[in-house]
């Protein structure tokens, strides 16, 4: 039985005042659930300290949104997983379609960086995604699996992996995937996993990310392979993100 995990992707969102108006909201509404399952807030790194504070014992856990793929030294802007580790983080985000186009993040360097983070003990949160252009020209499994294999082949231990599918056209946009297209990605993700690894393909759990909303996370919640989420814009919202934290 796979625990579910909601993450909230706050981007680059935020500030200190309306951090702790948002924090402090969702902890009083994510206390009155019970039996809630995982869930993480990944603010920007200027705030990881504050947000950290801010979730104290309540068993929200923190994350970050990006690593890099070296230990220290010479990298310019760059934040190493350790540092995450040392702040509190328990999780990064990466290979996030927003990386990959504007930084032009290559499978290669994410497999990097998620080899980093687990030398660092954070776990990895693959995301992982086809285009629209990709998906209308029958393209999307191909596209999904290469980034999946790209990353993950190479790995030593996938026992401590999360991967969200964040079909790149969902993301932002108000378009979701249907139910069932989604489902019918995660199928395809889980037997990759498998190939992988026939001890954790099982295992590993699988968000959904692309405009997921508290009106229609329950209905892909109720899916087979899809275990929580990764949201972006609702996750601003404490009403709107603890609403999805209680779909799922
Ligand atoms: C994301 O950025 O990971 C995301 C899923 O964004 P949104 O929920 O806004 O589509």
């Amino acid at each position: 039985m796979r625990q579910s995990l909601v993450i909230a992707n706050w981007k680059m969102h935020g500030d200190q005042k309306a951090n702790e108006a948002l924090v402090v909201g969702l902890l009083k509404l994510l206390g009155r659930q019970a039996n809630r399952g995982e869930c993480v807030l990944c603010p920007p790194f200027p705030y990881l300290a504050q947000v950290h504070e801010l979730l104290g014992d309540s068993g929200v856990t923190l994350g970050a949104q990006d690593c890099s793929h070296s230990e220290s030294g010479a990298y310019t802007g760059e934040v190493a997983a350790a540092m995450l580790a040392d702040l509190g983080c328990r999780w990064v985000i990466l290979g996030h379609s927003e990386r990959r186009q504007y930084h032009q993040e290559s499978d290669a360097l994410v497999a990097a960086k998620l080899a980093a983070a687990q030398r660092a003990s954070v776990v990895p949160v693959l995301c992982v995604g086809e285009t629209r252009e990709q998906r209308e020209a029958g393209e999307a499994e191909q596209v999904v699996e290469s980034q999946l294999r790209g990353a993950l082949a190479d790995q030593a231990d996938l026992s401590r992996v999360v991967v969200a599918y964040e079909p790149v056209w969902a993301i932002g946009t108000g378009l979701t995937a249907s139910p069932e297209q989604a489902q019918d990605m995660h199928g395809h993700i889980r037997g990759i996993l498998a190939d992988l690894d026939p001890e954790q393909g099982d295992k590993i759990r699988l968000l959904y990310g692309g405009s997921v909303k508290a009106d229609n996370a329950a209905a892909l919640f109720a899916q087979n392979d899809i275990d929580g989420a990764l949201v972006g814009g609702a996750s601003l919202d404490a009403e709107a993100f603890a609403a999805i934290v209680g779909a799922a």
